[in-house]
């Protein structure tokens, strides 16, 4: 699927984003997370953006609300979006994992695995050109690398994520930001490089023979790393509120 994804039209690539997004509601990849969340957070935004954000992992109001960045934290985004000319209609927002980890515990290495083949295949159908990453664990997942965010923070690199050649940009998370006076002005200094980094477009794309092949979305279903693989079946306690959210609502 990956290298054909290139010729698909934005209509068609939304549509296959709606499949995806169906499986991820009845994910339960990990037993503790799909028993605990209230919603999956798949992400939402534009699914045809340039630019593209992916934090940590949905905390309280996230899960309740099934959006990212809808707290404190999703404020300050909103923010620093305006304060660059954009609006969240013009991005896509995910996060490393979708669902919360309970207590807002930090995301563990199995959860971040599980997850991360939908991260990929949200990339591979949005196409975007820049990926902003916030905070610590997004860039050390989409980096591949253990490197942390004060030595990256506000530093471009081009970086080949499945089928795409993609402009990553690692900043600051808005939450650490919202208590560190300095962080936020680090991380305000960082977001007005973003226009100049979007102008530049899309970075040159790898030749389509070179590119391994990414899983297919209906493996999504299939292969749950702490559970048999089996058709996704729906949580036990986690219906998923998230059907009071439209899905077209969400991108
Ligand atoms: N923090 C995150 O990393 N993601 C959210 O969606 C909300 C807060």
């Amino acid at each position: 699927m990956s290298s054909h994804e290139r010729e698909r039209s934005a209509s068609e690539r939304r549509e296959a984003l709606k499949e995806v997004l169906a499986q991820a509601r009845g994910c339960t990849r990990c037993a503790e997370l799909a028993a605990t969340r209230k919603t999956v957070v798949f992400g939402a935004g534009n699914a045809d953006a340039d630019l593209m954000f992916v934090g940590e992992a949905p905390g309280a109001s996230e899960d309740e609300q099934g959006l990212p960045f809808v707290g404190r934290a999703g404020k300050l985004l909103n923010t620093l979006l305006g304060e660059i000319g954009m609006e969240r209609a013009d991005v896509f927002i995910a996060n490393t994992l979708m669902c919360r980890p309970p207590g807002n515990r930090d995301p563990q290495p199995i959860e971040i695995e599980n997850c991360q083949e939908y991260l990929l295949r949200k990339v591979e159908l949005i196409q975007p050109t820049v990926i902003c990453t916030l905070g610590n664990f997004s860039t050390k997942l989409l980096r591949g690398d253990p490197t942390g965010i004060t030595r990256l923070h506000g530093q471009p690199e081009v970086l080949v994520l499945g089928a795409r050649a993609v402009r990553l940009y690692p900043i600051y998370h808005p939450a650490a930001a919202l208590y560190t006076p300095r962080m936020l002005e680090t991380l305000r200094e960082d977001f007005t490089r973003l226009p100049a980094l979007l102008a530049l477009g899309a970075p040159e794309q790898p030749l389509l023979d070179e590119v391994p092949e990414l899983s297919e979305a209906s493996d999504l279903a299939a292969g749950p790393a702490d559970a048999p693989a089996s058709e996704p079946q729906p949580a036990p306690g986690a219906a998923d509120r998230g059907s009071e959210v439209d899905q077209l609502g969400l991108f």
